[in-house]
């Protein structure tokens, strides 16, 4: 296929003819230009390709042109426009082959971009070499092709397919870079090839989509182990095609529809959608109350329908914990039975489940809803409407009045004048719920309302003791039930119906043992457990206690940690990520390093959009992040240098689950602190200092700004789960010996 592919250039455009994919004759704007399919960044014409809408649409996560380009290794926003054109040609290319593998729909879809002459690539049949015969085979193939051979991967590998094989449900502790993605999917994938299926359950969405866009994807090219397979998300994560429909009578520009319509005949979710602003992807999400279900005349093309069917047809599924939670909650109403079980980042299992099974009210809950039925023109219904709404405002006016700032349990007696408070939105919830059952005809609103109202009764009433009530209130107020107990729940509902579970993570156990977590989940305290460290070398990496820094409560912390920040900088002018529990203290910290290069959240931006920042800073450079950086957070080799911890991460006590949790120890005659506090703590630390080590050549050095790690009964729970060695140091000349030993 030959064609030409151009930009403007001062005022003129210059192209380049491309023939079989190569580039092949320079046009100059004055020279005559063959009548050729043309293709263009800019201007957009009619006939003419539009690259930036091909590109939007085919990859729809990439925000922009530097993106890409990075995505792709071209410079396509080279200053010399022939350079441009070359880069922008050989992406088009890269482009067509990226659909030859597309769903027909899609294809179809993304077909409507192009102009008169141009046809898309041919699916080509695909070439996938047999499936391995065992693990051996499998490992063998994957060291030809190029990766480490990792004797501890090969290890955790044979320990999954044993229990898959035998039926346990074991714990496999590995620290990074010993690869537990290959080490789970490559015994997960040969066992499904003798039949059952299987769920993988990762922590975040980036996780599962890595599994599912990267990972799974090689191991079929590569090394034939094709498994039939889903990804499934929580149900807001898709597109409503009925909202993408109305918004085009909005008048919603084409460069946003169609891309998304491509996005959605694809079947893939709006965390692609990178490319769409907050509020139109709000727009479009898949919310219950206005899906009008199988009534729908979009319901045969739903993407949020499609993916939960095939979720539940295929033989592996790929989900996150809260997905997992949910399907639990709803008796595997979601995924359908399974054999397998993987969960991945285990140690945040506990954590997800409780807020799947649990349940939390805010004020914005039930006026989308109401607003639906307004909408409706319901005639008799719309004073029971109002009624609705002036109960529901006086409702949470009163919470309000009634929760201080912060998060805590909801005592007996403020349930139940929260409970008193409730009856009239309750009764006129009631009312309108009688007024649409007459009616049959609005279902899905009516089942929101229903859910409403039940979840409020058994917030401010729950039906046992094995429930904490809690209030948060910030910048507006919530009300939650979360389950005390997860054990009994997992053991009725998940683990007598698996026939194997591996549970995963870098960090399942404190002071060699698992049984913190395992108790949590609902596990035999002798449940096997193996653990393998970090492959990863530590010779190069320091720790140090900074035992001359007064405690964190005191009110001099802040500004001698920020101090000592200006110091390392001074001796080592590189990256640091500094690790903060309370935003109080990263303020006061920031405030004091107005002279230094640095970032702080909740002040700078939010996670995602700070370590892009940070990436794209020259050290020296500090970051500073609360809770979100402490586990997740990727930073190889320079970009990360220096990892600071601001003070040992023990949870608040004020935390509602965690008090609950505190009372029921004491009534049995335990120690809170120690089977519950410093757990955690231990847990948490070892997660946060994950973050420095991320490759084989990575080093740096670890300061823990502390000093109750130097002094306190509790060190050996902390120092047992240190990577090295630490050295307690109390002069600024002591840790200026510390950093030269890393940064000479
Ligand atoms: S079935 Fe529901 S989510 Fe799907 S397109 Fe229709 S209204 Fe939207």
């Amino acid at each position: 296929m030959e064609f030409i592919v151009f930009v403007e250039s001062a005022g003129s455009p210059v192209g380049i003819v491309f023939s079989k994919g190569i580039p092949k004759e320079r046009l100059k704007p004055e020279e005559p230009w063959p009548a050729l399919p043309r293709a263009t960044w800019e201007p957009k014409e009619p006939g003419i390709l539009s690259l930036s809408l091909l590109f939007r649409a085919v990859w729809p996560d990439v925000p922009d042109l530097q993106a890409l380009g990075k995505k792709l290794g071209l410079t396509l926003e080279d200053a010399d426009p022939w350079k441009r054109v070359e880069a922008l040609g050989k992406a088009l290319l890269m482009a067509l082959e990226e659909v030859r593998s597309w769903p027909m729909a899609a294809r179809k879809e993304l077909s409507r971009l192009l102009p008169e002459g141009w046809t898309l690539p041919h699916p080509l049949p695909p070439s996938r070499p047999t499936p391995p015969a065992d693990l051996d085979e499998a490992f063998n193939r994957l060291w030809k092709k190029g990766f480490s051979q990792r004797k501890t991967q090969r290890e955790y590998a044979a320990k999954v397919a044993e229990a898959l094989e035998r039926g346990e449900i074991v714990l496999l502790e590995a620290g990074p870079g010993t690869g537990k993605t290959f080490g789970y999917l490559i015994p997960l994938a040969l066992s499904l090839q003798k039949g059952g299926r299987a769920v993988v359950a990762t922590r975040t969405r980036t996780l599962q989509d890595q599994l599912w866009k990267k990972d799974l994807p090689w191991l079929e090219e590569n090394l034939g182990l094709r498994v039939e397979r889903a990804l499934l998300k929580g149900r807001e994560n898709y597109l409503c095609l009925r909202r993408l429909m109305e918004l085009e009578q909005r008048l919603v520009p084409e460069e946003m529809l169609l891309p998304l319509r491509v996005l959605a005949a694809r079947n893939a979710d709006l965390d692609e959608a990178a490319f769409a602003d907050p509020w139109l992807i709000e727009e479009l999400r898949d919310r219950p109350w206005r899906c009008q279900g199988q009534r729908c005349r979009f319901w045969g093309g739903c993407p949020s329908r499609r993916a939960r069917d095939a979720a539940r047809a295929a033989k592996l599924v790929i989900v996150n914990h809260a997905v997992l939670g949910v399907d639990l909650a709803t008796e595997n109403a979601l995924l359908g039975e399974y054999d397998y079980l993987v969960v991945d980042e285990a140690h945040a299992l506990p954590q997800a489940l409780r807020e799947a099974l649990g349940i939390e009210l805010s004020p914005k809950d039930l006026p989308p809803l109401l607003a639906e039925l307004h909408q409706m023109d319901q005639g008799e219904e719309t004073k029971i409407l109002e009624e609705v709404n002036v109960r529901h405002r006086e409702f949470w006016d009163a919470v309000r009045s009634l929760c201080p700032f912060g998060r805590g349990r909801l005592k007996p007696e403020a349930a139940s004048f929260l409970l008193k408070n409730a009856g009239p939105l309750c009764a006129a919830l009631e009312s309108l719920i009688l007024a649409l059952k007459k009616k049959e005809t609005e279902p899905e609103i009516l089942a929101g309302l229903m859910a409403y109202k039940d979840e409020l009764e058994r917030v401010l009433s729950p039906e046992s003791g094995e429930w904490v009530q809690w209030f948060s209130r910030d910048e507006d107020v919530a009300l939650g039930l979360t389950p005390l107990d997860l054990a009994d729940v997992l053991n009725q509902k998940l683990w007598p119906k698996v026939k194997a579970a591996i549970l995963t993570s870098a960090t399942l156990s404190v002071a060699r043992s698992p049984r913190f977590l395992s108790t949590k989940l609902g596990l035999p305290e002798d449940a096997p457990f193996f653990s393998w460290p970090s492959p990863f070398s530590y010779e190069q990496v320091r720790i140090a206690i900074l035992a001359g820094l007064p405690e964190p409560d005191h009110e001099d912390y802040p500004q001698a940690l920020a101090s000592l920040l200006k110091r390392v900088v001074e001796v080592a002018p590189v990256k640091i990520l500094v690790l903060f529990t309370a935003k109080r203290t990263l303020a006061s910290v920031r405030s004091f390093l107005a002279d230094v290069p640095h970032l702080a959240q909740g002040f700078d931006g939010e996670r995602d959009q700070l370590l892009q920042r940070f990436k794209a800073m020259s050290p020296p450079a500090i970051l500073l992040g609360l809770e979100s950086f402490w586990e997740g957070v990727d930073l190889p080799g320079k970009e990360l240098e220096i990892l600071v911890v601001a003070r040992l991460p023990f949870p608040h006590p004020a935390e509602p689950v965690l008090e609950a949790e505190a009372e029921r120890l004491r009534a049995q005659g335990l120690n809170e602190f120690r089977e519950l506090s410093l757990p955690l703590a231990v847990l948490k630390l070892r997660q946060g200092l994950g973050r420095l080590v991320r490759t084989p050549t990575d080093r740096g050095v670890i300061l823990i700004a502390d000093s109750r790690l130097a002094s306190r009964p509790y060190r050996p729970a902390f120092l047992s789960s240190l990577p090295v060695a630490p050295k307690i140091i109390h002069s600024p000349e002591e840790l200026e010996v510390v950093l030269r030993e890393v940064f000479r």
